[in-house]
């Protein structure tokens, strides 16, 4: 059998099969690289010092998908016995018959159907993807609205000082108290009513660096209808009622405490970052191979969000993993995002829950099929041989042929569930597809289709699947050709 993680594609193959996914390289691998392998194309063609922005946009992307898998492979690793991160998208759904891979053309998409979903933010990097998605434009909805009902939007940030031992589940209790006394208090009640706030949307985040420890934050967006809202004076009010709230939970602030941005743009921003894995404009997964390239100690001294710590991990700083596995339990249950009551519901944007974000992310309304189903026992060996990720990347865009046989190597022998009437794309052009066979003499699948143009009216082809793409559904032009 080929180890599948032994192949490579150099890296100019990479870029080429990137800038167009249906060109097929027949020396390629049908499951093509994994991720350990994306990571080291990564280092040669970024060198020393190297942009990740110099790679087209596309291979970023997949590459950062690729690496997401990798890196929920190691969080499962790390999780407790009962964290569902451990079974997501590995365990068979409770009521599931089977697994599918799902392949959606005209976003060139493809996921699993028939698996469990663990929907959490913190700790899984895949649905924390699927999620982030969701969460922002839910976000953008609402600032906007507010902005169109004549309101204004400030971007807001406390912190508080901290101590490098300090324990994580101390630090935050104590955190989040603080910031309860300051939105419960008084003060706070004052503050609202004097700057016209009727709400807020406050996002938990925590960085973790070895120079200073944990450190967790809260972002505020806080929506206000005073006209002259003035940023200056409510910075003022507000640093002072943090500081005596932090202070009555025996933390500190610094001058870096409370913080307001004065312009619009800086909520904008903060939405497009919102759920990028750094808080960059890269995919996750991405940023990490510049530094990967460098020496650890320089990403040791970051400022290191969680998944970057996970990144860190699974390239081999096991010294973190106290860290990640200190983070996962104290943020465990805990809602990422707080919107204020009432402010959904002003705007008419429904309470939806992290999990079902994440089943709902899967759920549109394009057009889907299923492009194979392996069997329980099948998908165990997919699982084992790590090639989740690869294998939807195949899916992703249509290559059912490559599916298959990427399969088929593994030791996974599956049918391709190809419908005559697809529309596909063929050497020969694109073309209806009428039915396809296995060669067991020649031991592979070939297809009949017909084409949509030919030369001595010769319509009528025969390819290998590898050879052809899946682009779409039935062909309304079906019944007329045949
Ligand atoms: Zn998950």
């Amino acid at each position: 059998m080929i180890d599948l993680r032994r192949r490579q594609s150099n890296t100019d193959e990479l870029t080429r099969s990137a800038a167009d996914p249906r060109q097929r390289d027949p020396a390629r691998s049908a499951l093509g690289s994994n991720a350990n392998t994306v990571s080291s194309h990564a280092r040669k063609k970024l060198g020393a010092g190297g942009e990740s922005s110099a790679l087209p946009q596309d291979q970023r992307e997949r590459m950062a998908r690729l690496r997401r898998w990798e890196l929920q492979n190691h969080a499962a690793k790390l999780a407790g016995a009962k964290d569902r991160v451990r079974f997501c998208l590995r365990n068979m759904a409770y009521l599931a018959d089977g697994v599918e891979i799902r392949y959606r053309p005209a976003k060139q998409t493809a996921r699993y159907t028939g698996l469990q979903t663990c929907g959490s933010v913190w700790h899984c990097p895949i649905c924390a993807a699927k999620i982030s998605e969701q969460r922002r434009s839910e976000l953008a909805r609402i600032v906007e609205a507010h902005i169109a009902a004549g309101g204004s939007v400030w971007m807001t940030t406390y912190t508080i000082r901290h101590k490098k031992f300090n324990d994580l589940a101390d630090l935050l209790k104590r955190f989040l108290e603080a910031r309860r006394v300051a939105k419960g208090g008084n003060a706070g009640i004052r503050l609202r009513r004097d700057f016209q706030i009727i709400g807020t949307v406050s996002v938990l985040e925590v960085t973790w660096s070895k120079e200073n420890g944990w450190h967790p934050h809260v972002h505020e967006l806080v929506f206000s209808m005073d006209p002259n809202f003035d940023p200056e004076k409510f910075d003022q009010v507000m640093r002072a009622v943090w500081r005596s709230a932090a202070k009555s939970q025996g933390l500190k602030m610094n001058g870096h405490g409370f913080q307001i941005d004065r312009t619009y743009g800086a909520v904008a921003d903060y939405i497009a970052k919102f759920g990028h894995e750094p808080m960059s404009d890269k995919p996750w997964g991405v940023e990490s191979e510049i530094t990967k390239g460098h020496i650890k100690r320089g990403r040791m001294e970051r400022h290191l969000t969680p998944f970057a710590i996970l990144d860190a991990i699974a390239d081999g700083c096991d010294e973190l993993i106290p860290r990640w596995q200190e983070y996962a339990q104290v943020f465990k249950g805990r809602k990422q995002l707080n919107y204020s009551p009432g402010l959904k519901a002003m705007y008419q944007v429904e309470e939806t829950e992290d999990e079902e974000l994440a089943a709902l992310a899967d759920v549109e309304q394009d057009e889907e099929f299923t492009l194979v189903r392996p069997s329980p026992g099948q998908w165990e060996t997919i699982v084992e041989k790590n090639v989740r990720g690869n294998l939807l990347e195949l899916a992703r865009v249509g290559r059912v042929g490559e599916l298959v046989e990427g399969l088929a190597e593994i030791g996974v022998e599956v049918e391709p569930l190809l419908q005559s009437g697809w529309r596909v794309s063929t050497p020969g052009g694109d073309a209806t597809l009428l039915s396809v066979k296995n060669e067991s003499t020649r031991g592979r699948w070939r297809c009949s289709v017909l084409l949509d143009q030919a030369e001595n009216a010769q319509r009528w082809r025969a390819f290998d699947l590898v050879e052809i793409v899946v682009i779409g559904g039935p062909s309304p032009g079906l019944a007329k050709a045949s």
